[in-house]
């Protein structure tokens, strides 16, 4: 530094530098033919690397969620907040998905119900941050009946298996039988003999 200005400088008309006096001619010369000032961001730039400076750092570039192009400089600023196929989460599933579709998933999202354990009442999720605050933490229906013992007790006493009442209709049924068959071999017999009568 000190030594820098002990001496007296120029400025070289081609890159606007500051350049020792005793070097301003060979500097002049070489950067003229060397090197050139990106019209984008004003660098000097060695010519042989003009192209790839521009590629590298200008080049619109496209988007590889939603392949938009855009410059460089504003891909990153996209894809974390402004791309529509970026991927978010919902509020309220925590489901990842794309930007474009959030609006949509949350409208039906939100309008699922869940159990508040305070209050015992079903909140829906899109109240439920809402609901949280003014939950006065009283049970909807604290009767909560014990019931369900009684049933089991009954079980000491057996009751006839179903089986049972169709066996006694089956012997019914064919006591019923017999009885018709023996009639009828009452009749059966009779007409003969009344046959004989006329
Ligand atoms: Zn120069
Ligand atoms: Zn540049
Ligand atoms: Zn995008
Ligand atoms: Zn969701
Ligand atoms: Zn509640």
């Amino acid at each position: 530094m000190d030594v820098a200005s002990d001496y007296a400088t120029n400025i070289c008309s081609h890159c606007d530098r500051a350049i020792p006096s005793s070097n301003i001619d060979l500097h002049y010369a070489h950067c003229s033919r060397n090197l050139e000032k990106c019209k984008i961001c004003d660098d000097m730039i060695p010519k042989k690397h003009a192209e790839e400076h521009y590629l590298s750092t200008h080049a619109p570039v496209s988007c590889s969620l939603c392949s938009e192009t855009m410059e460089p400089e504003i891909l990153s600023l996209h894809k974390g907040e402004k791309c529509p196929q970026r991927i978010v989460t919902c509020d309220y599933c925590e489901f990842p998905l794309p930007a474009i579709d959030l609006f949509e998933h949350q409208e039906v999202c939100g309008n699922r119900t869940e159990l508040c354990h305070l209050c015992n009442r079903y909140i829906r999720l899109r109240e439920r941050t809402s609901h949280e605050v003014t939950c006065n933490g009283v049970p909807n229906n604290a009767a909560e009946t014990s019931r369900g013992r009684e049933g089991e007790r009954e079980g000491g006493r057996r009751r006839p298996p179903p089986e049972d009442l169709s066996r006694k209709k089956l012997l019914f049924t064919i006591a019923i039988t017999g009885i018709a068959v023996v009639l009828g071999s009452i009749i059966f017999h009779r007409k003969p003999v009344s046959s004989e009568l006329h």
